[in-house]
């Protein structure tokens, strides 16, 4: 199996690469995986931008395949927010569960045809001789008035899958990988993910 670092210490993003990428032959690991302890500084305004700068800095440093992810919510209501602030929307310490509450409570009271929303992702390859490559991908929905659910993390149990009457933690880990923007972007990094 070829390997594959994948640029994040988030558990659930690594639970969700390694269950996507075993199938297609890769072994992946995380930054904790490989003992990468140092914070990444996510200083860009868009997630591609925060993609390349974690892909690029921990291929610099390992000299190996990369793959970054940087993703979040974007809510219609909220003008795009939480967007690339989605981990840390409640605070420093990146809490999910503290990040979902204060969701809920800034859309207290709004209805249902108002809390539409969307998971994006950017995904940023970085194959060592090779120019850094980015994709993206989106999956369209609504913020629920509470959680449901217990797979997934971060939003998921807030975030009620368009055209299903399941938030995204109520699906399986293997119906979420195939709906999910992660594997929407995944998919198309799959080619280019080939030819290194
Ligand atoms: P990042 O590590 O800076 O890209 O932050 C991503 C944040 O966006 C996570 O901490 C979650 O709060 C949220 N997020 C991204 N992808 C998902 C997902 O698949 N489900 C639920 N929340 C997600």
């Amino acid at each position: 199996m070829k390997e594959v670092i994948i640029a994040t210490k988030n558990e659930g993003k690594v639970r969700e690469f390694k269950a996507m990428l075993e199938p297609r032959g890769y072994d992946a690991k995380s930054l904790l995986d490989i003992g990468y302890t140092p914070e990444i500084e996510e200083t860009g305004q868009t997630f591609e931008e925060n993609a390349v700068i974690k892909a690029e800095t921990i291929s610099k440093e390992t000299g190996k395949i990369v793959i970054a992810d940087d993703s979040g919510l974007s809510v219609d209501y909220l003008g795009g927010s939480p967007g690339v602030y989605s981990a840390r929307y409640a605070g420093e310490e990146k809490n999910d569960l503290a990040n979902l509450k204060k969701l809920l409570k800034e859309l207290e009271g709004v209805e249902k045809e108002d809390r539409s929303a969307r998971f994006r992702c950017a995904l940023a390859l970085c194959i060592p001789g090779q120019e850094t490559k980015t994709v993206e991908g989106s999956v369209e929905g609504y913020i629920t008035d509470e959680p449901r659910g217990t797979n997934g993390f971060g939003y998921d149990p807030v975030f009620l899958v368009k055209d299903k009457d399941q938030t995204m933690a109520e699906l399986s880990s293997g119906e979420k990988n195939k709906i999910s923007h992660r594997a929407e972007a995944l998919k198309k990094l799959s080619a280019l993910l080939d030819q290194a």
